[in-house]
């Protein structure tokens, strides 16, 4: 053969290469199935999903103790053909939650899976899974079958909609070009279960997760709504223990003691003077003091007294001004009562949880219509907490509330229970009387998989949006 025309036919065919893989790509990007048809799929496994979560809800396991949540969980994903790895958000911090009084396991009950081609776009849906030390008094049929563990803040109901959504995404993997990677987070309630799988590398296992989204169903915005805002949705946290020692004695004789009541009741006093009488009007502080324990007798003065509580603030900058002044304020308040006092806080601070702005105004523009106001609505900034803020600070992140109030939520008739049963899910989470309203699944279901699509839709063959425009806070939290 000619040289030249060896030459022709080689580059022909690396052509032709080319050619193919921009025209598998130009396949792939087609337009992702719409929120309606996401939302049909959806209602078509939801008694599969609801099954899930009501399984989930027998059993609710606390921090870094959900082996039988990581169980059911993993047996669905083999069940659907998906691939995934456990062992995530080891428990570093044992002792030190412990003397917090959290009850909390070894961990490793963290789970990831990625669905998709193992490229780039990679978005990341993540749930949590862990619940809470409450005894449950929601009357339904399927109710904790552990006495004082409850899923009082509804993860149950998160981690089967990210099953669900796992189902639609893996049905539809051959039709997008891009990666979605779920994860299952152990450890919401505190335990900063989502701090200790990003220090364990969940954002920068390749192909690394450009954009997060996570929901919380919301008692407090009517079934159907979807609610958010750009920039900070929920504040920092801490919790803080104060120690106060004086001198115990006989309770006739105080001039002989060094009364560590009083102490305290005048720290608890004067700590109100920092949200009262320090913060601007227009700023937000919570300073709540919710526990005190002192003494065992009635003629005893005791030796010490202890005193816990939270603070809270819409900025990293607010919570380290309270801090301050917490340290300052029971300091010298102990020091007027001739007592000693020492502090201690939260093994992890949770920084404010906020919403990319870029990403919000992108996922109201894509998901208007999942919402039954045609609109993702703007909410108030909560003062709760939620350890998605330590993804949202890492990389651009959406944080949405799914409306789930009802105050008359009819009892779903496979319940068996009386006609006419309703349940108020109006009820705030973290209640003994809390209930899930079930309905929330299925939009919970359709908006993972459509948010996951549409972000790799629309980022295939662009640079990584997100990193690029991610503006992490400044200042050291
Ligand atoms: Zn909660
Ligand atoms: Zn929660």
């Amino acid at each position: 053969m000619h040289h030249w025309l060896r030459i022709l036919i080689v580059l022909r065919v690396v052509k032709s290469e080319e050619e193919i893989r921009i025209k598998l790509v130009a396949d792939k990007n087609v337009a992702p199935p719409s929120f309606g048809e996401l939302w049909s799929s959806a209602g078509a496994e939801m008694e599969w999903v609801i099954g899930l979560r009501r399984e989930l809800h027998r059993y609710p396991e606390l921090m870094y103790n959900e082996s039988m949540t990581m169980s059911k969980v993993t047996s669905v994903l083999n069940s659907l053909g998906i691939d995934y790895q456990t062992g995530w958000a080891s428990n570093r911090k044992h002792a030190e939650l412990a003397a917090k009084g959290f009850q909390s396991g070894e961990g490793g009950t963290g789970i990831v899976a990625d669905i998709g081609n193992g490229n780039q776009p990679c978005v990341l849906l993540r749930a949590d899974i862990d619940a809470l030390p409450i005894l449950e008094k929601s009357g339904l049929p399927f109710s904790s079958e552990f006495t004082g563990k409850s899923h009082a803040c509804g993860h149950d109901g998160h981690a089967a909609m990210l099953l669900g959504a796992a189902a639609l995404l893996k049905k539809r993997e051959s039709q997008f070009n891009g990666t979605v990677r779920l994860i299952w987070q152990p450890a919401e309630e505190g335990g900063a279960g989502g701090l200790r799988m990003i220090e364990e590398g969940v954002l920068e296992k390749e192909p690394k997760p450009q954009a997060a989204f996570a929901f919380h169903q919301w008692p407090f915005l009517p079934i159907g709504e979807i609610g958010g805002r750009p920039g900070t949705q929920m504040a920092a946290t801490d919790l803080f223990d104060i120690d106060i020692s004086g001198i115990g004695g006989h309770a006739a004789m105080p001039h002989a003691v060094v009364d560590p009541i009083v102490a305290g009741a005048a720290i608890v006093s004067a700590l109100q003077t920092i949200a009262a009488r320090e913060t601007s009007p227009l700023d937000s502080a919570v300073v709540s003091v919710t526990m005190f324990h002192a003494g065992a007798a009635y003629n005893v003065i005791p030796a010490g007294a202890s005193i816990g509580g939270t603070i809270r603030s819409l900025t990293p900058a607010g919570l380290h001004r309270i801090r301050a002044r917490v340290k300052e304020i029971v300091y010298t308040t102990a020091a007027a009562h001739r007592c000693n006092a020492s502090i201690s806080w939260s093994p992890d601070a949770y920084p404010p949880t906020s919403n990319d702005p870029h990403l919000f105004s992108w996922v109201q523009t894509v998901a208007a219509d999942a919402s039954i106001t045609n609109s993702i609505d703007i909410i108030q900034p909560t003062m709760g907490g939620e350890d998605f803020a330590f993804f949202a600070q890492k990389i651009p992140s959406v944080f949405l509330a799914l409306g789930s109030g009802d105050s008359q939520w009819p009892a779903p008739s496979d319940l068996d229970l009386p006609p006419g049963t309703t349940f108020d899910t109006t009820v705030t989470v973290h209640s003994p009387f809390f209930v899930l309203n079930e309905l929330v699944l299925q939009r919970g279901v359709a908006l993972h998989a459509h948010l996951a699509l549409q972000y790799i839709h629309d980022n295939l063959n662009t640079t990584p949006l997100s990193r690029r425009n991610h503006n992490p806070a400044k200042e050291e939290f």
